[in-house]
């Protein structure tokens, strides 16, 4: 497909949010440059589990068939407590008649990069600058133009727009002086990987462990291939140093404590790393000709998986609506329908479902915690409250919200 003539659209940032939004406007025509500091992707062991209406959202583009064809279904889940055992198994086939994908997909965050580059790169109206920094930008009444370092020095890119799609710490959401209100959490998290296989022991490939001093969440992910890695990701308490969280013996003392194994049980480790948590939202996702979509434009704690999902919502949304703009078939009003549609369900619905979870999850109190046991399974026993339950949790409640928004 040829580019319209106009300048490009300039998307910073090549994490998964960036390119996705560079995706959807090159597969309509729009010509885009994507600046990324890195020297490629970058391997990150964040992201992992995508739900069902990411998976029809990104149907269109064949993101999907890539993703499926490596990625693991998970059509069950476990609410579990380290004292209690197994609280419910919820079966997301019961919302077969909702969606085309009744399951979650685990796939690696740095997995999925490569196949939108790929595809990205696929249109001759699309490039990708590694190594540029975005350092500043300039809006004037019809363009914008962004500053980058780069190896050989500084470089200036033109554009029409440009999409600030460069994480939680981004440089494009300051540039254009919009606030990042909400707060970071004490405690950091913990990410931890062995090839040591749970499932025999009844863990689902998706298991989250209640417990009051340490809660833990379980995923089984696909790795290079069959039989995959258990991805945890766990609470740190604010007083460890970084040398202590990643030391080996918090990995192993970790896992055992979370699943009641003896203390001198010993699991290969694959991988360790830790990451600080916040619950913040941009004070607006457009700022003239600059948009903000992802991580930039809103962070919340892991918990529920909706971090890069909903990221991968705003990219949808945002590709479709800024390419209607620039192929003047819409005017720059649907722009600030973006905003509302996206900074509406970032704040009612993620912000507030990923603390809920949060809490649940440490909850110290002994009979609030019985009382959540017995909600969740009086939910499970009605097929009518788990679809309702599961409808929430797998997204596609929110995607509704933000449909319904006119
Ligand atoms: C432990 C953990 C587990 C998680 N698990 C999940 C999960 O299961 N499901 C889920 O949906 N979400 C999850 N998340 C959240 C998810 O990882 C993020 O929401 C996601 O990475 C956001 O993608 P992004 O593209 O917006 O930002 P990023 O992935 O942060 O990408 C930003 C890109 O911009 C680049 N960049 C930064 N600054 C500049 C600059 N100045 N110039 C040019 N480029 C720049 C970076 O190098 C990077 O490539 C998790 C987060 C954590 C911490």
């Amino acid at each position: 497909m040829s580019a319209q003539k106009t300048l490009p659209v300039i998307v910073v940032g090549a994490g998964p949010v960036g390119l996705l939004c560079a995706l959807e406007l090159a597969r309509r025509g729009v010509a885009v440059t994507v600046i990324e500091s890195e020297p490629s992707t970058t391997i990150d062991l964040r992201a992992g589990t995508f739900h069902p209406p990411t998976l029809e959202m990104l149907q269109a583009s064949g993101v999907t068939d890539a993703m499926m064809a490596i990625g693991i279904q998970v059509p069950r889940w476990q609410a579990r407590d380290r004292e209690y055992g197994l609280i419910v198994e919820w079966d997301l086939s019961v919302l077969k008649d909702d969606t085309p994908f009744p399951f979650r997909l685990h796939l690696e965050q740095h997995r999925l990069t490569p196949i939108l580059l790929n595809m990205l790169l696929e249109y001759s109206h699309a490039q990708v600058l590694f190594s540029h920094a975005f350092a500043s930008l300039a809006q004037t009444a019809d363009g914008v133009a962004a500053l980058a370092n780069t190896p050989q020095g500084e470089v200036r890119v033109e554009g029409s727009w440009l999409i600030g799609a460069d994480g939680g710490r981004s440089l494009t959401r300051k540039a254009a002086g919009i606030g990042f209100d909400g707060y970071t959490w004490p405690e950091r998290y913990s990410v931890i990987s062995t090839t040591h296989d749970f499932a025999p022991a009844g863990y689902a490939d998706n298991a989250y462990i209640s417990d009051p001093e340490q809660w833990l969440a379980f995923f089984r992910m696909p790795d290079k291939g069959p039989p995959g890695l258990w991805r945890m990701t766990l609470p740190v308490q604010p007083d460890m140093t970084d040398e202590e969280v990643l030391a080996p013996a918090f990995a192993q003392n970790a896992i055992n404590r979370a699943i009641n194994a003896p203390a001198s049980t010993r699991y290969p480790i694959v991988h360790q790393s830790v990451y600080n948590v916040h619950q913040r939202v941009a004070n607006q996702f457009r700022a003239g000709r600059v948009l903000l979509a992802g991580d930039s434009a809103h962070v919340n704690n892991p918990l529920g998986g909706f971090g890069l999902n909903s990221g991968i919502h705003d990219a949808i949304n945002l590709g479709e609506k800024l390419a209607a703009v620039v192929l003047g078939s819409a005017s720059t009003d649907v722009l600030d329908l973006y905003e509302r549609q996206r900074r509406t369900v970032a704040m009612e619905y993620v912000q507030n479902a990923s603390i809920k979870n949060k809490q649940n999850l440490e909850e110290k109190d002994l009979p609030t915690r019985l009382k959540r046991f017995a909600e969740l399974r009086d939910t499970a026993a009605s097929p009518q409250k788990t679809r309702e339950y599961l409808l929430m949790s797998s997204m596609i409640n929110s995607i509704k919200r933000a449909n319904a928004i006119t």
